[in-house]
């Protein structure tokens, strides 16, 4: 066999060997199976010209030419569609419709399956390593070249309209594909079909652009990612966010628009932005002035508004920032966001908040005044309401707990018991009103002699006790003589009498200096009855001996 046969066959396995790399190296999505799907067929070509001359059977040729037509006019369409994919177009292309461009070369395909009278091709020599082409054949090459011609239009739209780097990128990689296939395929038409008779026939050549634009594909998938998942994501993300996002570039041209942004924004790619048109006429006030501006004359800076859109009763809150790429400024991004609920959810929590608040500061009220009430009730409860001392019942329990005290720390203390005397008297003489006032008036003497510690409690009637801590009989004696003194000179002014009343008082004193007897160890309430019976017998011993004077005992 000739050795130009060989050639299809190699340039054929380093296409499968491109196609095993693809498949081995790539994280296969989707979009890659559809290219290994389309990079098969094209290895289909130089396989059929390869196969085409092991075989000196005419019917096996036949059917290799034909099954190498029927797959290059189905790789003009694909190419269409994949340009058509590539350059971000395919939303506005539906399924249907991409079916539709499948017909010519279905149609054609019948053509070439069936050959009427040889439309096709027809052999040379009773074989078809030399053929003839009929209508059919160029027919398939103006479709081919229709179907290039538009891609190419595609491809020079994209280039000159504001489509992401990303995008012109890719495309600009196929263009280099779709351009060495077709120049290669044009070659093999102009010096092997149509000057045939004048030169000895190239082979490969085809195949050879076929390899080289796979090559460039194969490129385009490992270092531009193109059909790579992540880029597809990131787009996917970017047109199902519910943030509405605007790159522009430098000339303020839309350069990218997304899904949640194009209903209310009436924008497509390639159109020119003007950002004073976002807000409706009503609410061009100072705010919106000052952004307007910033937004023209400071486009480094990252600005933000927020306002109520009034013809869809909704709050939009605007971000503009620049893009920056090395230092340079090559666009801007301007992201749209629905602040409505977050609005009112804002303002809602803020009431409640407020609510809470409020409530806070009643309980705190309240507390206030229950913490009063509690003081008041425990100081009623230990004080006497008339005279403001302490009560016999505080005393009690002061006294049952410093006695012992006293008693552990051998301290000395003394405790006076007083009464007034004839009280009676008063009482009858001015009323028991006025025998009020006396009790009162006699107790705040009482409280002015007495020394800070000493405690004064109401015992009954008018009579009351005092206890003294830490006080020898020494120190006891004068302090209740000038009790009585002052008492006895104290003039109280009552209502119903026409002169001051004056009263006097009889008074007992005990005096514990060193009395601490074994025998009241045991119970603190029968010492302290013992005390108050002693001083009891004091008192009235000075009630008995005439009354205003004072009948110490010492222990
Ligand atoms: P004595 O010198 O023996 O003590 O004679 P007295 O009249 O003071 O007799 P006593 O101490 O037994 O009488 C106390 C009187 O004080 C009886 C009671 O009516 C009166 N009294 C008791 N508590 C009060 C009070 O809170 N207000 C008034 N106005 N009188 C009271
Ligand atoms: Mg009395
Ligand atoms: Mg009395």
């Amino acid at each position: 066999m000739d050795l130009v046969v060989w050639i299809d066959l190699i340039l054929f396995l380093l296409l499968f060997a491109l196609f095993i790399y693809v498949f081995a190296s790539v994280t296969i999505t989707n979009l890659h199976k559809v290219y290994l799907v389309f990079h098969f067929s094209m290895m289909l070509w130089p396989f059929c010209q390869f196969a085409l001359k092991t075989t000196e059977n005419p019917m096996f040729q036949l059917f290799y030419v034909k099954l190498a037509f029927i797959d290059s006019s189905m790789l003009a369409t694909g190419w269409l569609l994949f340009t058509i994919f590539l350059t971000g177009r395919s939303k506005f292309l539906r399924i249907k419709s991409s079916l539709l461009l499948f017909i010519p070369s279905v149609v054609l395909s019948l053509g070439v399956i069936t050959n009427p009278h040889d439309w096709f091709v027809l052999p040379v020599d009773g074989g078809y390593i030399q053929r003839t082409y009929g209508p059919i054949f160029w027919c398939i090459v103006i479709v081919m070249i229709i179907y290039i011609v538009i891609s190419f239009y595609i491809i020079y739209l994209t280039l000159v309209s504001g489509s992401s780097q990303r995008i012109k990128k890719q495309v600009q990689q196929v263009f280099k594909g779709i351009l060495v296939m077709t120049t290669f395929v044009i070659m093999d038409i102009f010096l092997n079909v149509i000057l045939d008779s004048y030169l000895p026939v190239i082979p490969g050549l085809t195949s050879l652009g076929i390899l080289l634009s796979a090559v460039f594909f194969v490129i385009s998938i490992h270092r531009d990612k193109v059909l790579d998942i992540v880029t597809i994501a990131h787009q996917d993300i970017i047109d199902t966010i519910a943030l509405g996002i605007l790159v522009l570039d430098e000339g303020e041209t839309v350069v990218e628009i997304n899904q949640s942004l194009s209903p209310y924004l009436n924008l497509r790619i390639g159109d020119a932005f003007d950002m004073s048109v976002i807000f409706t006429k009503e609410h061009s006030d100072n705010r919106t002035d000052n952004f307007l501006e910033t937004y023209k004359n400071s486009p480094l800076e990252n600005i933000e508004i927020e306002w109520l859109q009034t013809n869809i009763q909704r709050y939009i809150k605007v971000d503009a920032a620049p893009i920056m790429v090395r230092g340079v400024m090559v666009g801007r991004i301007i992201t749209f966001q629905d602040m409505t609920e977050l609005r009112s959810l804002f303002d809602e929590t803020t009431l409640q908040n407020d609510i809470l608040q409020e409530r806070n500061q009643m309980l705190i009220g309240i507390q206030n005044e229950l913490f009063q009430t509690n003081r008041k009730l425990k100081q009623m409860a230990i004080t006497d309401s008339l005279t403001g001392c302490y009560n016999r019942h505080y005393l009690t329990q002061q006294l049952e707990h410093e006695v012992m005290k006293n008693r552990k720390s051998q301290t000395p203390f003394a405790i006076f018991l007083l009464d007034i005397d004839f009280f009676k008297l008063v009482n009858d003489n001015y009323g028991h009103l006025a025998g009020d006032e006396v009790i009162c008036s006699t107790v705040e003497t009482i409280k002015q002699t007495l020394r800070e510690d000493d405690i004064l409690a109401r015992y009954g009637g008018e009579e009351f006790i005092v206890y003294l801590p830490n006080t020898t009989s020494s120190e006891a004696l004068p302090l209740a003589e000038r009790i009585k003194a002052r008492v006895e000179v104290n003039k109280v002014i009552v209502e119903n009498a026409d002169h001051p009343v004056s009263v006097t008082v009889s008074m007992g004193l005990l005096s514990i200096n060193k009395d601490f007897r074994t025998e009241h160890t045991d119970s603190p309430k029968t010492y302290l009855n013992d005390l108050f019976e002693s001083v009891d017998k004091a008192l009235y011993q000075a009630k008995k001996e005439g009354r205003n004077q004072i009948v110490s005992i010492l222990r």
